[in-house]
């Protein structure tokens, strides 16, 4: 986090009162909400398995108002907004150097896969370690649950009917 970041966060913890926004959403159980929401932010900040970092995104999606979530991972000047910049390209190039599909073994259409989403997890964007080199289908199997799913779909149509006609 940035100072700024810090600030804000420090702010809104406490002018806000994280845990009467905890309690509202359910979660009564839970004695200190703030605990969780730095321990999460930790996690995600830190060299931990993408399975707790899917879990805190979780977590402080269901604590925290998306304006703020937003804003707490969001950082432009710390990642990249866009998949055309040179950093992203960089890093796809390099989970691309696998050479094959780490989910079917294809050698053909690879593409670079994050593993925790891009608009989730900023900080893993550029992370050697939330990126697999998968083929197009497996990809677009992957992002079943996602909203891409749709465009990835029409993704590998089109290469399916483009192979067709070359052949
Ligand atoms: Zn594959």
């Amino acid at each position: 986090m940035t100072e700024k970041q810090k600030r804000f966060a420090d702010e809104y913890l406490i002018d806000l009162n994280a845990t009467a926004a905890f309690k509202t959403h359910k979660f009564k159980y839970i004695d200190d909400p703030l605990e969780i929401i730095v321990n999460s932010i930790a996690v995600l900040i830190g060299d931990y398995s993408y399975v707790r970092k899917q879990a805190c995104i979780l977590l402080l999606k269901a604590l925290l108002t998306d304006k703020f979530y937003h804003f707490l991972l969001e950082d432009k000047s710390l990642y990249p907004i866009s998949r055309d910049d040179s950093r992203v390209v960089k890093w796809a190039n390099n989970i691309l150097s696998a050479g094959k599909c780490e989910r079917c073994g294809n050698a053909e259409d690879l593409e670079a896969h994050h593993i925790v989403k891009w608009s989730d997890y900023p900080a893993g964007r550029l992370d050697e370690k939330n990126g697999m080199c998968l083929c197009l289908k497996c990809h677009t199997e992957e992002h079943k649950y996602d909203q891409s799913y749709h465009l990835m779909r029409g993704k590998l149509k089109r290469r399916k009917q483009k192979i067709k006609t070359n052949t």
